[in-house]
């Protein structure tokens, strides 16, 4: 499916990408290497040891065990949210080296940098909501997230059941063992990872399993630590997903599918990311702050090489000049009407014949 293609850029593409080049030129911002991420990343980093800390080398009772296990969790989220993310889209820094270091913090934290930047950058973030080319859309027979995916009978609760499901999606990111042989042993229609790319998979690995089961089980009687990692990451889990999901499986959004012929996608890339993207809560900092702008997604898919902070300042550049072409902008005011519109999307996509209002 990679050979798809989208039409040729419009005016449309040109006038968005120029008014917000004029944005920086005016305001002198710049769109990357900006004080306050690195600000962010010092505050989530410390946040996460502090909170290792607590957790290790303080924890006595379950209470705190709990709490402390909550207080880790939050802070492992913060830097996949606002590190990782922008690091690995090239957004944090002008340099390639910082935007590396940024983005192997995903590594440290249980998943990995080399599979993210192949499925997260190119596949989804480039065939956005296409069936068969976006992996985030494809949750195995699990759900029916698109709807030319096929429809099982137990599909009719998915609405009810996938909230649940949500929070397992990091346990399978931890224990990839499939990431682990492609990184050993890659197949030839498959990312081809350099040496580089396996050290840097392999140490990643060590180090995580070492600081969330190893070192812990020191201190520690082992079904403790594993009541509280199996805790503590359902509740990302299942926060990261739902806050996925509020982009692209919505009942605002569509799921355009190329000529089966031609591969060919009749929008151009930015009005295709306009129909398949929504963004929710743009008035709550608290979330444009925690999220790491992922309540903007639409920016964020629009522009992945600019750092996340700009998000609230180009949002209306991005609304007008929509407007002025006529194309529709999709945004849920509030975090409750993007949850219900995500649920009312299972619900429907959980019908046999049922498709999603575009
Ligand atoms: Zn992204």
């Amino acid at each position: 499916m990679n050979k798809i293609t989208f039409a040729k850029a419009t005016t449309f593409s040109e006038e968005l990408q120029k008014n917000v080049e004029e944005y920086f030129k005016t305001t002198g911002e710049k769109k990357r290497d900006n004080p306050l991420m690195f600000f962010k990343a010092a505050l989530m980093f410390a946040w996460c040891g502090a909170a290792y800390y607590l957790l290790i080398f303080t924890t006595n009772t379950w209470v705190e065990a709990i709490g402390y296990t909550l207080f880790l969790s939050f802070a492992v989220l913060g830097i996949g949210l606002n590190v990782q993310h922008d690091g690995n889209h090239g957004a944090f820094s002008k340099r390639k080296w910082v935007n590396y270091i940024m983005g192997y913090s995903l590594d440290i934290i249980g998943g990995s940098s080399f599979f993210w930047r192949k499925k997260h950058n190119i596949a989804h973030h480039t065939y956005t909501n296409i069936q068969g080319a976006d992996d985030d859309i494809d949750l195995g027979i699990f759900a029916r997230m698109a709807p030319e995916q096929p429809w099982r009978r137990f599909h009719r609760f998915q609405h009810i059941y996938l909230w649940f499901l949500y929070g397992l999606m990091f346990f399978r990111w931890h224990f990839d063992f499939e990431a682990f042989r492609k990184s050993l042993f890659p197949p030839k229609d498959g990312p081809q990872p350099g040496t580089w790319d396996r050290i840097t998979f392999l140490g990643g690995k060590i180090i995580f399993f070492n600081l969330a089961f190893i070192i812990p089980m020191l201190y520690h009687p082992w079904w403790g630590v594993l009541v509280c990692y199996a805790f503590g990451i359902f509740s990302i889990s299942a926060v990261t997903a739902i806050v996925f999901s509020l982009a692209h499986t919505m009942d605002e959004t569509e799921f355009p599918l190329p000529n089966p012929q031609t591969l060919h996608i009749p929008s151009e890339w930015m009005k295709h990311q306009l129909q398949t993207t929504v963004n929710f809560s743009p008035n709550n900092p608290l979330l444009t702050f925690y999220l790491g702008g992922l309540n903007y997604q639409v920016e964020h898919h629009l522009f992945t090489r600019i750092s996340h902070i700009h998000y609230p300042k180009l949002a209306p550049i991005v609304q007008e000049t929509c407007k002025k072409f006529g194309i529709h902008y999709r945004v849920n005011t509030t975090l409750w009407g993007a949850i219900q519109s995500h649920y009312q999307f299972l619900k429907k996509m959980g019908q046999p014949h049922m498709q999603p209002i575009a």
